[in-house]
């Protein structure tokens, strides 16, 4: 049997979590489909960990249940739920070698010796350690382990994959990498994979869909192209993005229009009157006199740095700071002139 050649789609339906005092997860129900890789992406404590160690079994949920492939899992101990996971701290054993870490889930089935053998010499070929196999964990590097933690996630041929944070302890380039190594790796293998993160940049680059949580509410379950150009709601719009999504609070008209204290334009949407926020990327602010008669705005303390490939040039209006990125620091009238108004959102 190759390795990958089990594939399953993970359901979670109206899946709770209440401790004592708070609700860190409110009935979430997300699909995860055969092979695909689903980034769960939010803010530190808003129930990312607890929806993923519910799916694994680590934790009971309050209500809802967890399928797989069709089969309610909600009731099954960890080890029966045929699911791989990776998590931050690598969680190898000091004394084992690297062949013994990888083969360790097969041993303790009682896998025959020479199929152990075998596939943990697959396993190393494929994530490049097959040199290493007789070192101890204290030997490697901090990406070395890692990819030994996937080799034993991997090495049973599990239906989902489980990841919770797994690059946090690694340096920058290092994460990059290893974030391009994961994810070349799941699709060829093609297992589901649920896969945590509270980097915006892991979850975009890395998810075929990204399910935004906070405060333990799923906020938007999306392509990663969906979730950056329609968020769903104001929060959405600001956790996505670098610099982050120009806001300015102002209110809906009578007449559809959006005013505040700055300018009045009107917006595609459809919205009620009362308080709302219009937010526009920073790679959506140009510098020169509109073409057509739209939004311009005055900007005074302007400030501009250079990021090598681009600047980022901010101004403000009135207490506001709008940024934009740009070719060019040369700012001329002092005008940002943002060429889409793409989200208006109430609060
Ligand atoms: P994240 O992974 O997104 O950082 P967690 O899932 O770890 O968030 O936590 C979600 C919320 O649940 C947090 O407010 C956290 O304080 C709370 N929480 C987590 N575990 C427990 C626990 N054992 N007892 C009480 N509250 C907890």
């Amino acid at each position: 049997q190759a390795i990958g050649d089990t594939m399953a789609t993970l359901s979670v339906d109206s899946l709770r979590k209440e401790y004592e005092d708070s609700t860190a997860v409110h009935d979430l129900s997300f699909d995860v489909k055969d092979g695909q890789f689903c980034a769960v992406l939010g803010p530190s404590g808003c129930g990312k960990s607890t929806t993923l160690r519910m799916v694994a079994g680590l934790e009971t949920p309050t209500a809802g249940h967890v399928y797989i492939d069709g089969v309610d899992v909600t009731e099954l101990a960890p080890g029966k739920r045929d699911i791989g996971m990776v998590f931050q701290n690598y969680a190898l054993y000091p004394h084992m070698t690297v062949a013994g870490n990888i083969g360790f889930p097969l041993k303790i089935r009682n896998t025959p010796k020479s199929e152990i053998g075998a596939r943990v010499g697959k396993v190393a070929e494929l994530l490049g350690l097959s040199a290493l196999l007789d070192r101890k964990p204290k030997q490697l590097s901090g990406g070395q382990r890692q990819r030994v933690a996937l080799g034993r996630a991997i090495v049973r041929e599990p239906k989902v994959f489980l990841f919770d944070e797994p690059l946090s302890n690694l340096d920058a380039r290092l994460r990059t990498d290893m974030r391009r190594e994961i994810r070349t790796l799941q699709q060829e293998l093609g297992v589901t994979s649920l896969y945590v993160t509270h980097d915006q940049v892991e979850a975009m680059t890395m998810g075929d869909k990204i399910l935004v949580l906070n405060d333990g509410r799923l906020q938007q379950f999306d392509t990663p192209k969906n979730v950056y150009d329609h968020p769903k709601n104001l929060f959405v719009a600001q956790f996505l993005g670098s610099p982050t999504i120009n806001v300015v609070e102002g209110e809906i008209l009578a007449s559809g229009e959006f005013k505040c204290d700055y300018f009045v334009t009107e917006i595609d949407e459809n919205f009620q009157e009362g308080r709302a926020w219009l937010a526009f990327r920073p790679e959506h602010v140009e510098f020169h006199e509109p073409m057509i008669p739209c939004v311009r705005l005055a900007v005074d303390n302007i400030l501009s740095e250079l990021h090598g490939h681009e600047y980022i040039v901010q101004g403000n209006i009135g207490s506001a700071t709008i940024q934009s990125r740009s070719n060019s620091s040369d700012v001329g009238q002092h005008w940002f002139v943002p060429t889409k108004l793409l989200h208006c959102f109430r609060g």
